[in-house]
């Protein structure tokens, strides 16, 4: 079992109160490194919920000045600066990403609550200069109420991070369900907040268990005015669904596919580091990371050596050790599917560059797939239609700029891409011709606290970080005043 000082209280957090189920019923977390079970949590279901949202909706009876709200987040700043090394550890022991890269991960966290705090004045009343009907005008920036606040097991403290921040910013009391996957990390900060900050009862809370039964009274209990949802577009389109009749707003932060896009003269050997850095984070298993690399065909054969120099340097394994690059898969469900991506891709004609089949996994949890890269890729295979989720480079090639274009934007998702060029005025014309909302330029970053992030098309809608992302959860409310 994992034990850390976070973890002291391994429960829900209803209404300021440490609770567990009340059933007594609980889920197990695992390691996938080993399988080794690590803790087990409540598994709450509709009871449980509908009392955490009942405790959110008395929250907004106490609402918070500017001034605290930006006291809260610089708390939660210091909190988790002080304790990056132990969130660290227990994120890089339920999610499996290496133990350096799980504490940049609280940094990049630590990051929207400082943004939050520091754009604060933005949620000012605003009196409009014009003064139409004769009257002046104010526009005030209300909570839009109860939010629900739903993550995936991918960033454990990151993917929270961006909609905790901003439901604080607004001053929106949320009920939070992390992954069953990965609940102890949210554990542990629900820990750090209830040591840290002074925040009301039922500001914030947490309801572990299964996505069922929870997601299911988030969508139909009417209190709850925004739903903000991080995972796959499957999940998502339920979603829609579900709330279309109490005509609820949704924040959607979907899956992606993600096109790297090549050109003949950019410069290889930075493409191919950034590459690296985009993709093997996280084991391959993140959003953002490239997901079809497509490259002119005079230069693939050439790239594609690049990259496997780079890529034949990362170790793989436990990411408790410092030397590892990349953990485990999160479970055999994903391991199987990057092992089918691959399969896909050989029998279709694809060639094997660098790795090779890896067998069938025989246990659930974990599974570790060393990186592969293939080329050849074709818009029939697997890989180029599905987001792989692993640690798979597909390389397809194209011939010129409208082709690669075509080829970038053929997917319904439009998350993240990247292209890589030396000619600013093609780079222009490209990013235009992009139907993602986000688009690195000689970068492999993903997005930052600071900027706005979100899809479009079939990768959802809404924003998170920047000044559109804290105003996710804001209601304006307009007042012309006569007289
Ligand atoms: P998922 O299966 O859709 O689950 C995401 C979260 O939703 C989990 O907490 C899950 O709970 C819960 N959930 C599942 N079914 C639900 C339902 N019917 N009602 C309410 N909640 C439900 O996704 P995942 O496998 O955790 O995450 C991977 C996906 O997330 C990928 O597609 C990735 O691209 C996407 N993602 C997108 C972004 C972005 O910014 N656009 C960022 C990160 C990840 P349980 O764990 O208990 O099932």
């Amino acid at each position: 079992m994992l034990d850390s000082p976070l973890l002291k209280n391994c429960r829900g957090y209803i209404n300021g109160q440490w609770l567990d189920a009340d059933s007594d019923k609980t889920l197990t977390v695992y390691n996938p490194v080993d399988g080794a079970a690590l803790a087990q949590v409540p598994a709450m279901g509709p009871a449980e919920t509908t009392r955490a949202i009942e405790a959110a909706r008395s929250a907004l009876k106490t609402p918070a000045p500017l001034g605290k709200r930006r006291e809260w987040l610089r708390g939660i700043v210091k909190a988790l600066e002080a304790n990056r090394e132990e969130l660290g550890r227990i994120l890089c022991m339920e999610h499996g990403k290496p133990w350096k890269e799980a504490q940049g991960e609280v940094d990049y966290a630590a990051g929207f609550f400082r943004y939050c705090a520091d754009n604060l004045e933005a949620l000012e009343p605003r009196a409009l200069k014009e003064k139409p009907r004769n009257c002046s005008w104010t526009v005030y920036y209300r909570p839009a109420g109860v939010v629900a606040l739903v993550t995936p097991w991918n960033f454990p403290i990151g993917m929270i991070a961006k909609k905790l921040s901003a439901a604080i910013a607004a001053d929106c009391p949320c009920v939070i369900k992390p992954s069953s996957k990965t609940p102890l990390t949210m554990v542990a900060l629900f820990a750090l907040l209830d040591e840290a900050l002074d925040l009301p009862p039922g500001k914030v809370n947490l309801v572990t268990g299964s996505a069922g039964p929870i997601g299911d009274t988030l969508c139909d209990h009417p209190d709850v005015r925004v739903l903000s949802f991080t995972g796959s577009t499957e999940v998502g389109r339920e979603l829609i669904e579900r709330t279309a009749l109490l005509v609820k707003k949704l924040t959607l932060e979907l899956g992606g596919n993600a096109p790297y896009i090549v050109f003949e003269d950019a410069d290889l050997d930075a493409a191919a580091d950034n590459l690296i850095g985009n993709k093997f984070r996280g084991g391959g298993q993140t959003c953002v990371c490239a997901n079809r690399i497509i490259v002119h065909e005079s230069v693939a054969e050439d790239f594609a050596q690049r990259v496997k120099a780079r890529a034949s340097k990362l170790k793989v394994g436990n990411g408790m050790e410092p030397d590892t690059d990349i953990g485990p898969l999160i479970d055999r469900n994903g391991y199987e599917k990057v092992r089918r991506h691959l399969t896909d891709a050989l029998d279709k004609g694809a060639e094997l560059v660098m790795g090779d089949v890896p067998p069938s996994l025989e246990n659930d949890w974990g599974g570790f797939f060393p990186p592969t890269i293939v080329l050849g890729v074709t818009a029939q295979m697997a890989c180029w239609k599905e987001e792989t989720f692993g640690p798979l480079v597909p390389i397809a090639t194209f011939s010129d700029e409208t082709q690669a274009i075509e080829m970038g934007n053929q997917t319904e998702f439009g998350l993240a891409s990247y292209l890589f060029t030396a000619d600013d005025a093609r780079a222009q014309r490209a990013i235009a011709s992009l139907e993602f909302a986000h688009v690195g330029h000689n970068t492999g970053t993903g997005p930052a606290p600071e900027a706005p992030f979100g899809g479009m098309k079939q990768s959802g809608y809404g924003r998170e970080g920047g000044l559109e992302g804290l105003f996710e959860f804001i209601e304006p409310q307009t007042v012309p005043r006569g007289g």
